[in-house]
């Protein structure tokens, strides 16, 4: 069985989206993965067909009935795959959890939508919070489908070229350094000289040294963790 990716939502009709395009739809049209999503109204069990309801202790807005994801959960897991709901409370996406998803068998989604979820179902569950950063979306499709995305282009023979996810930014705790094609001047602006230089380890030193500089000035919480990773590590 292909990676799979069960999506629990209230607009299962937004899949699969950005995700049916490019590098990732192509990867879904030849099984390299499996894109499936649910109905959560499906799994409502009133003559309403209710998802949500008002929050204990007042306040604007609806909660997403706990009652309804259990179920949902229960019917739809995949064994072994991690189930995940998307919300801004969650740990923040790292490449590193990426990597992990996509070397597992896929995952289950919950995107949440009104307020959020009951937050019963994501104890019960032991349902992994995962956040795709510090803003706040109006639900959790986009972050599903950031979250798939992501991982998808890891799966093995998704991406041509397996040089591009060793080099890429995070990769090796580094963002990445700036690239460059043709015209070799424009608008005044040379492309570094190194880069046609034809000297390979000269080209690889510069690369290294323009993503520890732009690591440095535009990440300092990853520069402080690749400079103590680097003086941890045993010399030669
Ligand atoms: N009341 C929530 C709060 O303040 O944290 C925001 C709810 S938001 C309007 C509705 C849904 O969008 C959330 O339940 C979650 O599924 C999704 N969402 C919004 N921002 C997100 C983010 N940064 N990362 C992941 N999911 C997000």
């Amino acid at each position: 069985m292909s990676w799979t990716a069960r999506v629990l939502t209230l607009f299962p009709e937004m899949f699969p989206g950005p995700l049916g395009h490019s590098l990732a739809g192509r990867a879904l049209k030849r099984g390299d993965w499996a894109l499936e999503p649910i109905d959560l109204r499906y799994f409502a069990t009133d003559r309403h067909r209710s998802v949500d309801d008002a929050p204990f202790g007042g306040g604007a807005g609806m909660v997403m009935r706990a009652d309804v994801i259990d179920a949902a959960l229960e019917a739809k897991s995949l064994p072994d795959a991690p189930q995940i709901v998307l919300t801004p409370r969650g740990r923040p996406l790292t490449q590193r959890r990426v990597a992990e998803l996509a070397a597992g068998p896929g995952v289950v989604l919950v995107c949440g939508r009104y307020e959020g979820i009951d937050q019963r179902v994501i104890e019960a569950r032991g349902l992994e919070e995962i956040s795709i950063g510090d803003y706040v979306l109006s639900g959790g499709e986009p972050a599903a489908m950031v979250l798939l995305d992501a991982c998808v282009r890891l799966l093995p023979g998704v991406m041509g070229a397996a040089e591009s996810v060793l080099e890429e930014s995070f990769s090796q705790g580094l963002l990445e350094y700036p690239h460059y094609t043709r015209p070799a001047l424009w608008k005044g602006r040379a492309v570094p000289e190194v880069l046609i230089s034809g000297n390979h380890a000269e080209i690889a030193a510069w690369r290294r040294r323009e993503a520890e500089r732009i690591t440095r000035e535009r990440r300092p919480d990853l520069w402080a963790a690749y400079r103590a990773l680097a003086e941890a590590a045993p010399t030669a």
